[in-house]
């Protein structure tokens, strides 16, 4: 099996500390196994996406040294794909349109480990949509599973829950007609050959989900690596919500080795060539080196 890998910023903002470490991580897994680095750039929602961000992400990418193997994939152009996933999942019966509000079902939904729990209403094999739900577009549900699904992530160790229990029906395609994170990614990783997913461990909860719809369509599982956060004096998670600095590209290399430190490399000779560091990084990559929960950065 030849290692493919994958990094997958959303361009809803400007590459900040804790993205770099995903990328270095994600880069140097790949590369110190031989192995290919594809970028994804997951612009599936467009609401919430910030202008130039793309580009300025793929660029900023490029001047820190980052090579990626192909050409870049854009989520907002393989609508088919994912389309064609919810037909595979429509034809098992999986899936369910959801007529609710916001506002109505989260008011009767009780809080799960990722948000609150839809109760199932629209799905249940006596409901009947309105006259007034038959005009509107409705959201479409896949029907979690009463079962334990669970993994070995390579840093975390073993994580496992009940998808119905603990995280509900959940969106693959939004009644506003964009698709859901969960859909696309699966989709996407078994379409590009991914092998291997390193990212933050804020996606740890994710995982099961995703495995559980890769079972679903018959998709092979990767092996998955969740990195620890990047924690601020709050111990909050580095991100746009908490006000994360842009990347200042006129500081390349004091943030790559402040990144590689954070991994627990050593200490890389002077350049002044990104590319060397992460060289260095791929040459000393160890995984078991690399802390298992929360680093604060300040
Ligand atoms: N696009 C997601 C993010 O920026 C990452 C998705 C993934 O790695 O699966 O948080």
């Amino acid at each position: 099996m030849t290692y493919t890998g994958r990094f997958a910023p959303s361009p809803t903002g400007l590459l900040h500390i804790g993205s770099l470490l995903t990328a270095l991580a994600s880069y140097a897994d790949a590369k110190a196994h031989g192995g290919r680095w594809l970028v994804r750039m997951e612009d599936l929602d467009p609401p919430r996406e910030m202008a130039g961000a793309a580009d300025d992400i793929l660029r900023t990418l490029e001047a820190f040294g980052f090579r990626w193997d192909g050409e870049v994939v854009y989520q907002s152009r393989r609508h088919p794909l994912y389309q064609a996933a919810l037909g595979r999942l429509k034809e098992q019966g999986l899936v369910y349109p959801c007529y609710c509000s916001r506002k109505d079902w989260q008011a009767r939904a009780h809080i799960g480990i990722d948000g609150p729990i839809y109760d199932g209403q629209c799905g249940r094999p006596d409901y009947r949509p309105s006259e007034s739900d038959l005009r509107k577009t409705p959201a479409w549900r896949l029907r979690a599973q009463d079962e334990i699904i669970g993994f070995d992530d390579r840093i975390v160790g073993h994580y496992a829950h009940n998808p119905a229990r603990d995280i509900g029906d959940f969106v693959l395609l939004r009644a506003d007609g964009f698709w859901a994170y969960q859909l696309a990614v699966v989709a996407d990783d078994a379409d590009q050959g991914i092998t291997h997913i390193v990212r933050g461990q804020d996606l740890l909860v994710s995982t099961p989900r995703q495995i559980g719809l890769q079972r679903y369509l018959g998709m092979p599982t990767p092996h998955y690596t969740h990195l620890p956060l990047l924690l601020n004096k709050q111990h909050q998670k580095w991100s746009k919500q908490t006000l994360a600095p842009a990347l200042d590209l006129k500081q390349r290399e004091q943030l790559l080795r402040q990144v590689m430190a954070y991994l627990n490399l050593p200490p890389a000779p002077e350049t002044d060539r990104p590319s060397e560091l992460l060289d260095w990084a791929v040459q000393h990559w160890q995984i078991d080196n690399v802390p298992k929960t929360g680093i604060c950065t300040e």
